[in-house]
């Protein structure tokens, strides 16, 4: 079985983000970028998968900048067999990077596509749902379980009423949550191995898919601060501040 896991290249989740002085994004210059974290949940279990005897083949794909590479030598040190560098300085939006994997989906026929419930920089969570819609695959989206057995995958999905179990045939795409496991380090051997896997570069000219933005930014800003709690001292004076300060009941 062949797997295919897109991972993307997005703002460290422990830095602070700042929004840019024109409003016109957030500061990404001089800032830590790692591999996003949901992304690491499904390299891991691919990897699991594959320690298990149930694939054979990982590859990772990281569509943007020239700097993605870095992301998919991560990828490559956790486990994964090779990679593919979709190249393109332009802004890729949601259903662009969904048609930029359908087309690498074509090429290279993968049983399952993993990955990430959401991009923590713009929190879409939109690739895996148009991505299976475009392949016309079955999707199982916040898994936080998968089992695999006759060619179907057993998907426990993180839903509002708590958890809930779906049977899916493959080829399929599922999404990770939170809690389906806990991404590996790479150790320092596999840091130096995944140096020789071989990365191949291609552009979304190549793959004759229009990457055109189909959305606009008008402003990006900061949330409004929060302003300071006070105690109230008992249920009568909080019902009295709901009701007279601010006004929700
Ligand atoms: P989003 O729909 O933007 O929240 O992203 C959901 C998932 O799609 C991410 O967790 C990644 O697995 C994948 N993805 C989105 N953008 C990219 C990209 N530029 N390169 C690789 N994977 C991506």
């Amino acid at each position: 079985m062949k797997l295919l896991v897109p991972v993307k290249r997005v703002i460290d989740y422990n830095v602070k983000v700042r929004v840019k002085s024109d409003y016109t994004g957030v500061e990404t210059s001089n800032v830590k970028m790692s591999m996003n974290p949901f992304d690491e949940i499904a390299i891991e279990e691919a990897v699991r998968m594959k320690e298990a005897g149930n694939a054979e083949e990982i590859i990772a794909v990281s569509l943007g900048v020239q700097q993605c590479q870095e992301t998919i030598r991560t990828a490559l040190a956790m486990g994964a067999d090779r990679g593919i560098h979709v190249k393109t300085d332009d802004e890729l939006q949601p259903l662009a990077v969904a048609k930029l994997l359908k087309a690498l989906v074509d090429k290279e026929s993968p049983d399952l596509v993993i990955l990430g419930k959401q991009a923590i920089d713009d929190d879409s969570n939109q690739t895996g749902q148009m991505l299976a819609a475009l392949l016309d695959w079955p999707q199982g989206t916040f898994a936080s379980g998968i089992e695999l057995a006759d060619g179907k995958a057993t998907v426990i999905r993180e839903v509002d009423g708590g958890l809930e179990t779906i049977e899916i045939s493959m080829p399929a795409v599922i999404s990770t949550d939170l809690r389906l496991n806990e991404p590996r380090y790479a150790s320092l051997p596999n840091i130096m191995k995944a140096k020789k896997k071989p990365i191949e570069e291609i552009t979304p000219a190549d793959l004759g898919v229009d990457i055109t933005p189909r959305l606009t930014t008008l402003k990006v800003e900061e949330p409004p601060r929060r302003e300071a709690g006070v105690m109230v001292e008992s249920v009568a004076e909080l019902v009295d501040k709901l009701k007279n300060e601010a006004k929700v009941i």
